[in-house]
């Protein structure tokens, strides 16, 4: 992200700097330190899952840095919330509506987004394993260089999102929306044919998704 939107988004999020100095990251939940320097750390986790766990709309919240493990938040509302860097274990999103919800540089680990409604989303940077993405629209939202292992976005819409520099291994991309989806990788996967036996060499299995829609390299 540029400055200006990290510094579009800190405003959205009411986010300060962290009160250590020296400290460049950003304030955490209603706190006046990041997560690195929160010294009630383990009563902060408990706290913010309990909030999470009871609410039905979050708007405007830092959850960066935090770990959160096994939480079921299945039709939830997100709107502007930063869960950059944080470790994400077991958590369901199924059915969520999440808007500019930013998963940048998190550890996304063994999470469900069924169904989800999700839209200007960031997972850059991310590391995502074993998630299930299927069944959902997710609009113009950024896997920029995610590390995506054994997980499927299948049978979802994935317009205008991009993939590119992402890494893929056993992925299923069947029977998506593929339009403007921007990727990686070679131009030939715009045969159907040719990127189902490419898939193996490429970690991912497009079959019966409109792979002549998508954007591979700059090259349709
Ligand atoms: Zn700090």
């Amino acid at each position: 992200m540029g400055r200006g939107v990290c510094t579009t988004l800190a405003l959205m999020l009411r986010m300060q700097r962290c009160s250590e100095p020296g400290c460049e990251r950003h304030t955490v939940w209603d706190r006046g330190t990041c997560a690195g320097h929160e010294r009630g750390l383990e009563e902060l986790v408990r706290e913010v899952s309990a909030r999470l766990v009871a609410e039905r709309e979050l708007s405007g919240m830092s959850l960066a840095g935090l770990t959160l493990h096994g939480l079921d938040l299945r039709e939830r509302r997100f709107d502007f919330c930063s869960l950059s860097g944080s470790e994400l274990s077991f958590l369901d999103f199924s059915r969520c509506r999440l808007r500019y919800v930013y998963f940048d540089f998190a550890s996304v680990l063994h999470c469900t987004f069924r169904e989800a409604d999700i839209g200007m989303c960031v997972f850059g940077g991310a590391r995502i394993e074993d998630c299930d993405f299927s069944g959902s629209d997710i609009i113009q939202s950024n896997f920029l260089g995610a590390r995506c292992l054994r997980s499927s976005w299948s049978d979802s819409d994935l317009y205008s999102s991009r993939f590119v520099s992402a890494q893929f291994r056993d992925v299923e991309m069947r029977n998506c929306n593929l339009k403007e989806v921007h990727f990686d990788l070679p131009p030939d996967l715009s045969d159907a044919e040719a990127a189902w036996e490419a898939a193996p060499r490429l970690g991912i299995d497009l079959r019966s998704s409109n792979t002549r829609d998508a954007v591979y390299g700059g090259k349709r």
